[in-house]
């Protein structure tokens, strides 16, 4: 098709009559926690098989009005995405690589039998909300304004067995401290999965969708009952292999000092490709760490901590960025992580990481983008 012919997706403004009072909003913005407090707007767009994308509104944040009968309420037909604005030093608020994320959105949509939102309109989306909603971007140092992008199947019919014909795009934005963060950063214990698994190659573990979720929340819960904070979750197959930790994905290191290396289980086909995962994988060699993709189970991980191969562990995903693990828990027992608190190298790369995010550190890879 000429490119000239492929109608360009456009959003109407409609700026809400009633946004929060600046006074209120600067004390909610005193401490957001995670997920709970939500800006004056919202992006939505639509999809159907007629129509293509169409009607797509900036609009004040509010509630959905949807059919009984909707695919999503019955099926669990959603993708979404997770990602950050940044207020910098200088003032320029940034996104972290929202390319990577549209592009894994759009992956996420072929495997849940939906349309690709093209990557131009999820970053216009992105620029727009952010853009009018930018007083609500923290300035505090250690909080940024949480992105969630999602798409839900809006079919009204109950009949299963064809893709989704019609579905709706939503952003909504969420000032946020960090999932972990109570001020300091505090090194997390963990419970091996039991009897539950989170996913299997061939299933939806590589997409970012509802349902792993769903999914996880009994194991999540088990861990609880252990008195861990999260859970890791093995493979599907032989339920020894570590694959991931709750939403984050699981870095090891070994040895110290100059001679440390870090290793992250192969996205294997049930592992979410995390973006935090990707950077730190090119990140971590420029500094001087050997990073590998590989594999380790549960036995490993044991033996390596009581040898003194494995020195520190670590989770990361973009809303708790880099989370330090201390200890671990199973049916048959735990151990320690080196001496149970955040060790070196997962600090170094948490302040290397979190300094390109917000502009204290020189961005050579283009993963900034500024919005404005
Ligand atoms: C989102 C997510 C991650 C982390 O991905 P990032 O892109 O680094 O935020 C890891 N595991 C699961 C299951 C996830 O949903």
């Amino acid at each position: 098709m000429n490119a000239s012919l492929i109608p360009t997706i456009t959003f109407d403004l409609h700026a809400s009559e009633q946004p929060v009072p600046p006074e209120v909003r600067a004390n909610l913005l005193e401490a957001p926690g995670f997920g709970q407090v939500f800006t004056d707007h919202m992006v939505s767009l639509r999809w159907s098989t007629d129509r293509g994308w169409h009607d797509g509104k900036l609009e004040p944040y509010g509630p959905l009005v949807l059919d009984p009968a909707t695919a999503v309420l019955h099926y669990g037909q959603e993708i979404f995405e997770g990602l950050k604005a940044y207020r910098q030093e200088s003032g320029q608020i940034v996104a972290f690589r929202p390319e990577a994320n549209a592009a894994r959105f759009r992956r996420s949509a072929v495997r849940m039998a939906m349309p690709e939102l093209p990557d131009e309109a999820f970053v216009q989306a992105i620029e727009l909300l952010v853009t009018q909603d930018r007083d609500w971007v923290p300035v505090n140092p250690e909080h940024s304004l949480y992105l969630r992008p999602f798409m839900v199947a809006t079919t009204v019919a109950l009949g299963v067995g064809r893709p989704a014909n019609s579905c709706l795009f939503l952003l909504i934005a969420s000032p946020s401290a960090g999932v972990f963060s109570g001020g300091s950063v505090r090194a997390v214990s963990v419970w091996l999965a039991e009897g539950y698994t989170r996913a299997a190659k061939g299933g939806t573990g590589e997409a970012k969708t509802g349902g792993n979720y769903a999914a996880a929340f009994a194991g999540q819960q088990q861990a609880i009952d252990n008195d861990c904070d999260q859970v890791v979750w093995l493979d599907a197959n032989e339920h020894r292999w570590v694959e991931e930790m709750g939403g984050m994905n699981l870095f090891f290191v070994y040895g110290s000092g100059a001679g440390a290396r870090i290793m992250t289980p192969a996205l294997t086909g049930s592992l979410l490709p995390g973006i935090t995962r990707d950077s730190l994988l090119r990140l971590a060699p420029d500094l001087g760490i050997p990073a590998t993709e590989g594999a380790i189970s549960v036995d490993q991980w044991r033996a390596g901590c009581e040898s003194g191969e494995i020195t520190e562990v670590f989770a990361c995903g973009t809303a708790a960025v880099i989370t330090p693990v201390g200890q671990v828990k199973g049916a048959s027992g735990g151990w320690t992580i080196g001496d149970g608190q955040p060790g070196p190298v997962t600090m170094r790369l948490r302040e290397e990481l979190t300094g390109i995010q917000f502009g204290r550190r020189p961005d050579p890879y283009g993963w900034v983008h500024k919005i404005i």
